[in-house]
């Protein structure tokens, strides 16, 4: 760092690494520097993550994380305006309001954007994005005032059956429009169950009203004569009427800025960083879902908040690394508790698998076991995730009893 004046630093991003990056510095920095972090959604950062509370009663004020940060005089926060250029010779960024800002040290903290799937319809009125508290406040009042015009209740479909498309088709539930999930995939969440748990899913989310079409592809959105969504067409021809679509099939990384200003970006997408979250210019860092770490983007807060801590502790001479993505995912959808960590798909050459299923009381257990029969490598939890607990630090290690003994039910 330079000694003699305050360190510019600039953040492009004001969302979830952004913000974690900039208090890990704040806080730990002994030296002078000046931050400044550029947003363009016109708020602070909030919590993206728990953005499907917003259904359950939850205010959007309680999403924010505190002004505390922003108190720092250290930092400060523009909103409403997207950095739309990197010189890097100059080391400087040109934004939409047409202001220039000088850094010593760029952090790119872009995120993703929803993806949407390439049909005839797919930007129609009624169909949304599941991304921004914007993205939630659009999906609120079209539901409200479509409503009204229709003079009943609406139908919805979610197209993506992964996490986020769970949460949505619970979103439009609570908005009382009629949900159905659509998902490409023989399961739900395919990349964190296997088909027995994916079925189990499937049979709580259809016993609380909402209706599961896996193997199913959506090839076309038809508008009524006012423009507005009014029908889904399907790879057998069929249709369904339908009010309200949402999408939730993937991200891809807001990586333009980086591509534009020849920084190296992955083919599959991403800003190519290496484990101490540095690109290829030494003066760039990138953290966040915008960044690709052994050729992958991924969307999950605790890989975020490890690169922003990460490239903080480097910015400051320690010698710490991004230690790769732990995609473990513990949720609760439609009230059901649902759990995948470590190897839960067995893709462990010779691993070997201890199971209780019990599809009527809607319980399905499954530890993933080496090859050895007691290191745990991974699990599924659904319905009863109580030894989850139990279960997450051994991850690596020899289970502490027999192994049926972690998945058999309690018998009182
Ligand atoms: C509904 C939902 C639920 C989720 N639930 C979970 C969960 O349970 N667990 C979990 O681990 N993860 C979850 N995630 C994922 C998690 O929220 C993201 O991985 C995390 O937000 C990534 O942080 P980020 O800072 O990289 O991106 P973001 O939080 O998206 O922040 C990027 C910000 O940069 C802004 N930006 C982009 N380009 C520019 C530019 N050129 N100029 C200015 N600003 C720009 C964007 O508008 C955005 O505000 C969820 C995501 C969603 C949408």
């Amino acid at each position: 760092m330079n000694h003699s004046t305050a360190t510019e630093i600039l953040i492009v991003g004001a969302g979830m690494a952004a913000r974690r990056f900039a208090e890990q510095l704040l806080e730990r920095v002994s030296e002078p520097v000046r931050v400044t972090m550029i947003g363009d959604e016109g708020r602070q950062p909030y919590d993206r993550s728990r953005l499907s509370e917003l259904f359950l009663g939850v205010a959007e004020e309680d999403l924010s994380f505190g002004a505390s940060l922003f108190d720092d005089e250290r930092l400060e926060l523009i909103v409403d305006d997207r950095v739309l250029r990197i010189d890097r010779r100059a080391r400087t960024v040109l934004t939409r309001s047409r202001r220039i800002h000088r850094y010593d040290t760029l952090v790119l903290a872009t995120g993703a954007y929803a993806a949407r799937v390439a049909i005839e319809g797919s930007s129609l009125p009624g169909c949304f994005a599941y991304r921004t508290l914007d993205d939630i406040e659009e999906l609120r009042e079209f539901v409200q005032v479509r409503g009204a015009e229709l003079g009943r209740d609406l139908r919805g479909v979610v197209i993506g059956g992964g996490v986020l498309g769970l949460e949505a088709a619970g979103a439009l539930q609570a908005m009382e429009v009629d949900a159905t999930v659509i998902q490409y995939a023989d399961r739900l969440m395919a990349a964190q169950l296997d088909g027995t748990a994916g079925s189990i899913v499937k049979r709580h989310l259809q016993a609380r009203g909402i209706t599961v079409r896996t193997g199913t592809r959506a090839t076309r959105i038809d508008p009524d004569e006012s423009g507005a969504v009014t029908a889904i067409e399907y790879q057998d021809g069929s249709f369904q009427r339908v009010d309200v679509v949402i999408f939730t099939v993937g991200m891809q990384a807001r990586d333009e800025l980086a591509r534009n200003a020849g920084i190296d970006v992955h083919p599959f997408g991403g800003i190519v960083i290496d484990d101490g979250c540095r690109t290829s210019d030494p003066s760039v860092l990138a953290i966040g879902e915008v960044a690709s770490y052994d050729g992958r983007c991924v969307g999950l807060t605790t890989a975020a908040h490890e690169m922003a801590d990460v490239a903080v502790a480097r910015m400051l001479g320690g010698d710490v690394s991004f230690s790769g993505y732990d995609e473990s995912a513990a949720v609760t959808l439609a009230g059901v508790e649902v759990v995948s960590f470590g190897d839960a798909l067995a893709s462990t050459p010779d691993a070997v698998d201890v199971l209780y299923a019990d599809p009527i009381a809607g319980v399905y257990k499954k530890l993933v076991l080496a090859e050895d029969a007691h290191t745990l490598l991974g699990g599924i939890l659904v319905g009863d995730a109580s030894a989850y607990g139990a279960l997450r630090p051994l991850v690596g290690a020899r289970l502490l009893g027999e192994p049926s003994s972690y998945v058999l039910p309690v018998r009182g």
